[in-house]
């Protein structure tokens, strides 16, 4: 039996997710956009996981449109408000510790439509400066983004500050909400944030389903043309059992809020506990404010390649920085830009608790790890 310990990667859909998902991919297969009754039922499931998912997110319905994931909505939305810039506003701001998805936009803005782009780098607790970041979009620039929370270390941005910031500054600001959503309660519309992206199976939904969330006024254009859905910013038949299932996992969310943070703590605890029981020396990166129950683990002399493959075999799965970084054995690029060496960016692992997590888990998730890590470090 696996312990699954990589929530920040993927998350086991809630059984509610399921069963609402279910009539949608059987008898409810009508097509959003015809006329007649299966059609029209299909219609107004989709209008009512907007507006569920619109209410939760205290923005308007008119706002939150559906796609296939962050990654879709990224490249959506920063290179539609690139298309959409002010005359002479071609620089792009944003971190250095960004998700890949972003890091590779700002590439494609540079080479193709020749974009200046500033990357500003975390202090050593793996947070950016809002004033560093707010400074740098002083001059020329057209679009900024900032992720909520980071995907390798957890740390949390400050995003309402930036965000107020840059609306006073009449600068469109994206914010990549993938590993924030579920964490604490998310005010989109109190932010300043203009446009905003997340993915269904990071929060407990469906994978190939996620949301935009684009501020009334802010002009985007759409890459996805054709059949005019989704408001006219993401054409192509809907994916209505995603659509319904992101809003209801959304939903649950949202009702367990605050036993879930509660829950994530007490898994972090008792994993902290138990690895300190085993005696073994390893240190934490990234500081606070963290989000719970996501930890990033720099053990000294132990590459993570060699510790996540030994825990495979053990039936653990844990991750070293992001998911699409696994197989690579470059050190990961969050790590080295705390400030860490290249040795810390090859030895640092991923463990990261979800809902559906017992004590059990976290008890022998540290056990697993502790012991792994002193055998390949020849101690035991
Ligand atoms: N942004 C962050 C912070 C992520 O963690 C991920 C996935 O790991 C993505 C974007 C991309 O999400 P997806 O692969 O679901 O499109």
């Amino acid at each position: 039996m696996e312990i699954y310990l990589d929530n920040a990667s993927t998350t086991e859909p809630f059984p509610e997710v399921i069963d609402a998902m279910m009539p949608y991919l059987s008898d409810e297969y009508g097509n959003p956009s015809t006329i007649y009754s299966i059609g029209r039922r299909t219609r107004k499931a989709i209008d009512e996981a907007r507006d569920t998912v619109a209410g939760l997110l205290s923005v308007k319905s008119s706002e939150i449109s559906f796609c296939s994931g962050a990654t879709e909505s990224i490249c959506t939305l920063l290179i539609g408000a690139a298309f959409a810039a002010k005359e002479g506003r071609k620089k792009f701001v944003t971190s250095s510790i960004e998700h890949k998805a972003i890091l590779k936009v700002a590439h494609w803005l540079m080479d193709y439509l020749d974009w200046e782009v500033t990357l500003i780098d975390p202090m050593p607790s793996g947070h950016i400066n809002p004033k560093e970041f707010t400074e740098a979009c002083s001059k020329g620039c057209g679009l900024a983004s900032l992720q909520w929370v980071n995907n390798e270390i957890g740390t949390i941005q400050p995003i309402e500050e930036v965000g107020l910031k840059l609306k006073g500054m009449g600068i469109p600001f994206h914010t990549d909400v993938v590993q924030g959503i579920g964490k604490f309660p998310l005010d989109l519309g109190a932010t300043g944030i203009a446009m905003a992206s997340a993915s269904s199976h990071k929060f407990y939904g469906p994978k190939g389903c996620g949301l935009s969330y684009i501020r009334e006024g802010i002009d985007v254009r759409p890459l996805l043309v054709g059949g005019g859905q989704e408001l006219e910013r993401r054409a192509g038949t809907e994916n209505v059992a995603g659509i319904v299932g992101t809003a209801t996992a959304l939903s649950v969310l949202a009702r367990g809020q605050k036993a879930f943070v509660e829950r994530l703590v007490e898994l972090e605890r008792i994993f902290f506990d138990t690895l300190n029981s085993s005696g073994i020396e390893y240190a934490l990166n990234g500081g606070e404010p963290r989000v719970p129950g996501m930890m990033n683990i720099f053990f000294p002399g132990v590459e993570s390649e060699s510790l996540l493959l030994h825990a495979d075999r053990e039936g653990l799965c844990i991750s070293a920085g992001s998911a699409c970084a696994s197989g690579s054995t470059e050190p990961s690029y969050v790590i080295t830009a705390l400030g860490g060496n290249r040795m810390r960016g090859l030895c640092s692992a991923r463990v990261t608790f979800g809902w559906h997590n017992t004590n059990e888990d976290a008890i022998t998730g540290a056990k697993t790890i502790g012991s792994i890590v002193a055998k390949l470090r020849g101690s035991t």
